[in-house]
């Protein structure tokens, strides 16, 4: 079976460094294994989706470097690339699951929820959560009669669809990474699948499309390493084991000091970048992107490899052709990996210096423009 990998950002805003990291891995697997990239938007959560987002992925993505062969531009005979352009086939399955029993429909509203979850804290429960226990105290098609469920459904009641837990049971899944990942049911959350709006879940929509897409590994960010022992149970419950693509969760990446994850607010600070283009937010903040601060696409991207995988030799330069050939995940340490300015400035330099003068005589002509070629490409050689 070919590889075949994807990068699914959500549309709430600009690219983070990290996205971008994640997107890289993500070609230079599917690359060295002459496999597919495939670029897929989770869509779902309408109240985070911010306008011109995907725009900017897709304009990042091609600035970087990072080409997909399928998805929402490139097509492909797998879509649709657009989760909300597939809301009804996730309906039918999560109308299967809950014909199985593996799923319920719950009516709880806000308050409810917030209720509950004070009772559990006044009874010193450390993590309240809707699950095997609690979900008996609550309103939903487990407790309440099935005329009682068809009827409220069919009066247009709102409703979630929440996956039916096991209560006490040890999922476990490797990842490439981390290894041997165990969870124990009892330590999770009933997730909603469906929401009332009709939608998907991330987690339903995630699992579904990777299915649907023969998906055979998931390459993302650690922040969703909690969420892959539901997804296990998803693959489980619908009977794909044997489809389940293999997960490799990526290192966080840290602030310059190591003490937590980078943000913008760091780049802000430091008067760094860490968004591979400027993006202009639908407020009309504007946040500063390498391409604007004089980085080479090149440079960022070898920048950008070095963020959570080491090549193993004292080679630090790498084009992405050779990127591709020394990759591998089993390279990719857990640790988080500290962001450094100045060592992203060395690497933009390094491609500097390696420029024909010809092509940065080029590049500085805008600001120079009234200055002779000749005179420009002998100034960019000297310097
Ligand atoms: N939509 C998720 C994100 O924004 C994708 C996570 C995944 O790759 O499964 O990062």
């Amino acid at each position: 079976m070919s590889v075949r990998v994807r990068f699914a950002p959500s549309p709430t805003g600009a690219l983070h460094i990290g996205g971008v990291r994640t997107a890289l891995y993500n070609y230079l697997f599917a690359k060295k294994h002459n496999g597919s990239f495939i670029l897929r938007i989770e869509d779902t959560d309408q109240a985070r989706f911010v306008e011109g987002a995907e725009t900017y992925i897709e304009e990042a993505l091609k600035w970087a470097g990072i080409t997909p062969d399928e998805g929402v531009n490139a097509g492909g005979d797998f879509g649709p690339y657009k989760q909300s352009e597939r809301k009804v086939r996730y309906k039918e399955f999560s109308d299967q699951l809950i014909a199985e029993g593996k799923a319920y429909y719950a009516f709880d509203t806000s308050e409810d929820l917030e209720d509950m979850r004070e009772r559990l804290k006044e009874a010193r429960v450390a993590n309240p959560q809707y699950n095997a226990i609690t979900r008996m105290q609550m309103s939903n098609s487990l407790t309440l009669s099935e005329e009682e469920v068809t009827e409220r459904i069919e009066r247009g009641d709102p409703y979630v669809v929440r996956i039916k837990l096991p209560r006490n049971e040890d999922v476990r899944f490797k990842d490439i990474v981390r290894d041997w990942v165990v969870v124990n049911t009892a330590a999770m959350d009933d997730k909603v699948l469906l929401k009332s709006d009709g939608m998907p879940t991330y987690h339903l929509a995630n699992v579904v499309d990777d299915y649907l897409m023969n998906i055979t590994h998931v390459i993302r960010g650690e922040e969703w390493l909690p969420s892959a022992p539901l997804h296990v149970l998803l693959y489980q419950f619908f009977g794909w084991e044997k489809q389940m693509p293999a997960l490799a969760h990526l290192p966080l990446i840290l602030k310059p000091n190591g003490k937590g994850k980078l943000s913008k607010r760091d780049g802000d600070a430091g008067g760094f970048p860490v968004f591979p283009i400027a993006w202009k937010s639908p407020e009309g903040e504007v946040a500063a992107g390498f391409r604007e601060s004089g980085y080479f696409a090149e440079a960022h991207l070898n920048m950008l490899a070095f963020l959570g995988w080491s090549a193993g030799t004292a080679q630090e330069l790498f084009s992405l052709a050779e990127l591709v050939e020394a990759f591998s995940l089993e390279r990719v340490g857990k640790s988080g990996a500290k962001f450094d300015p100045i060592k992203t400035k060395w690497f933009n330099e390094q491609y500097l210096r390696l420029k024909p003068d010809q092509e940065l005589a080029t590049l500085i002509k805008p600001i120079a423009p009234k200055v002779s070629d000749e005179l420009l490409i002998g100034v960019c050689g000297l310097m």
